[in-house]
């Protein structure tokens, strides 16, 4: 009888351990269970946002995708208008010019002066109106979509292809130009390797034909302004409504073009002095920083694509020969840049004389 209530006890004590054993073992499935999940979970959202060329700059960038998406789409927009101000203040400009400006040179000048300013106001106004259509008009060169050959520096994060040197991505075309130096909203057009001549050309003349027409109006606009100042006096000036009118349009032309020729002269230059280092506008700040991370080092940098001032001026405005100065530079020419602007190695210009001046 003993023996069989020992035999009892020692069974039950075996089910409570085995059941306490289970209980624990259950516990411990369930929380590892939700730690699976958890990991699962995690890695799920990670796969959705993760890839290699993640790092803080992606991320502020993704912060601020909806503010670039607005401003990149105002700038569009702003483009077209941008474009129709270009065409109506030229117009309006040279209408100015012709009605008020000409008929006081054809009364006033000699033949010779004369001659001279029928002569340059026309090559100048044909020069701003080809050079802007060409600048706006002509594509700015695009880097191939499909996998190619092509030697490239890095790959485009919002493209996700490959970009050869000096290409960069444009957020307000959405895609990557070759040799881009910017997007310019008063061409509505981005300034790359094939428009960069044009839109170079565009401000030189530009400014030149404000500079003419600044210097060539100046005393119609002393006389226009001080004939306004008499407007208010009592008793007023006895001017008819056309002369108030011939009045006001000299004071416009002049201070539309001299505001011009200063903040257009003012780029002209910059972008000068960017092609006679042979640079681009974005490359003159990557080149900056590199500058200084060399000097750091105690090295000194070297921008590859300076081929030495006057071969950089050559090959921007493609002068091989003494006549192209006159053909390609200061006629009207459609000839394209050198290269595809997808390879930069060798100097372009082929001639005897060439030395690499880097
Ligand atoms: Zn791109
Ligand atoms: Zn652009």
């Amino acid at each position: 009888m003993k023996s069989r209530a020992h035999l009892f006890a020692s069974a039950m004590r075996l089910f409570v351990r085995c059941f306490r054993l289970g209980r624990r073992r259950g516990q411990n499935k369930l929380i590892r269970r939700l730690r699976e999940l958890w990991s699962y979970g995690r890695l799920c959202l990670k796969s959705l946002f993760y890839n290699s060329f993640t790092n803080s700059d992606t991320i502020i960038d993704s912060l601020f995708e909806p503010i670039y998406w607005l401003v990149d789409h105002i700038t569009r927009w702003f483009g077209v208008a941008f474009v129709f101000l270009v065409i109506v203040l030229t117009s309006s400009i040279v209408l100015i010019v012709y009605i008020c400006l000409l008929p006081l040179i054809l009364h006033t000048y000699s033949l010779a002066w004369i001659l001279w300013h029928i002569f340059y106001g026309h090559w100048n106004l044909l020069m701003i109106v080809f050079h802007y259509y060409k600048a706006a008009r002509t594509s700015p060169g695009y880097p191939p979509q499909i996998k190619s050959d092509i030697p490239s520096v890095s790959i485009c994060r919002k493209c996700i292809t490959p970009k050869p040197a000096r290409t960069h991505h444009c957020s307000i075309c959405n895609r990557c130009i070759l040799k881009m130096d910017h997007h310019c909203p008063w061409l509505n057009n981005c300034v790359g390797h094939f428009n960069h001549r044009y839109f170079f050309s565009f401000c030189l003349f530009m400014t030149m034909g404000c500079v003419y027409c600044s210097i060539s109006s100046r005393n119609m606009f002393i006389d226009a302004y001080n004939a306004v100042e008499t407007y208010y006096q009592t008793p007023p000036p006895p001017y008819t409504s056309k002369e108030r009118i011939f009045h006001k349009c000299v004071i416009y032309l002049w201070v539309l073009c001299s505001s011009v020729a200063l903040a257009l002269g003012g780029l002209t230059l910059w972008h000068a002095m960017l092609i006679s280092r042979g640079e681009t506008s974005i490359e003159r700040h990557i080149n900056r920083k590199e500058q200084h991370r060399m000097q750091k080092k105690g090295k000194t940098f070297r921008n590859p694509f300076n081929y030495g001032r006057l071969h950089n001026w050559k090959v921007f405005l493609g002068v091989e020969t003494r006549s192209h100065w006159l053909t390609r530079v200061l006629l009207p020419s459609g000839h394209p840049p050198y290269g595809d602007g997808l390879t930069w190695t060798h100097y372009p210009i082929s001639t005897r004389n060439t030395m690499l001046a880097i």
